[in-house]
């Protein structure tokens, strides 16, 4: 077995026992893992960015403020530091489509789901435009990978441009891209999606599933 990250040899590092009990879950050697950071301590407590002291950091202090989306997501969990190591896997997950670099977060994943009692898990759609590009959804693919089922109440309906004009759009303008097709009844709703940035699309989709009468909606990143 070779780590997906680095290609080096691991089946050195794995002790007999951990075979014959099937602990083999993880496809990264440890050298790769420990470049992995996972958030710890002191965090916003919407949007899970790292700060010196608990609290709400002054970016979601301003979305409170804000007309449309001020009280549609109730928190944002994330899972690891958006670092250099998994700017990369990402890239090569996403983008160069690498779909078995999921199960680098499958264990964190499931960990992370299972704390989400009587929530819809719903992945963030990607637009059809970007599917053809991609060959899959990256969100479906972790949460494949991972065992968990999902419901696509979201769809994604702009062509998605590209990255850095996205990020030049100023962070409260432009049209919401979602779209539900199902009306709810108070269900409660787990958006998943790989990265929080700045926390603008997984509000946009928190607000269209608000307005088709959803109860609560958090979200769980891989990154932050
Ligand atoms: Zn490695
Ligand atoms: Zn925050």
């Amino acid at each position: 077995m070779r780590c997906l990250y680095c290609h080096t040899h691991i089946f050195e590092e794995i002790g007999w026992s951990d075979l014959i009990f099937k602990r083999v879950e993880d496809p990264f050697c440890a050298g790769c893992r420990s470049t992995l950071i996972k958030i710890e301590g002191a965090r916003c407590k919407i949007c899970s960015r790292s700060m010196k002291s608990e609290g709400v950091c002054s970016d979601c202090d301003m979305w409170s403020k804000h007309s449309d989306y001020s009280d549609v997501l109730t928190a944002n969990h994330s899972i690891y530091e958006y670092n250099d190591s998994l700017k990369e896997l990402i890239k090569r997950f996403k983008y160069n489509g690498d779909y078995a670099l999921a199960g680098c977060f499958r264990k964190e994943l499931i960990e992370h789901v299972k704390l989400y009692k009587k929530f819809i898990i719903v992945p963030m759609p990607v637009s059809s435009l970007r599917l053809k590009e991609r060959g899959f959804n990256q969100t479906e693919a972790l949460l494949e990978c991972a065992g968990v089922s999902y419901e696509n109440l979201l769809k994604r309906v702009d062509t998605e441009t590209s990255q850095a004009k996205k990020q030049k759009a100023a962070r409260h303008s432009g049209e919401n891209p979602f779209q539900s097709g199902k009306a709810m009844n108070g269900e409660n709703i787990l958006l998943i999606d790989d990265l929080y940035t700045t926390g603008t699309t997984i509000r946009r989709a928190a607000s269209v599933l608000k307005k088709t009468g959803a109860g609560e909606v958090r979200s769980v990143t891989i990154g932050r």
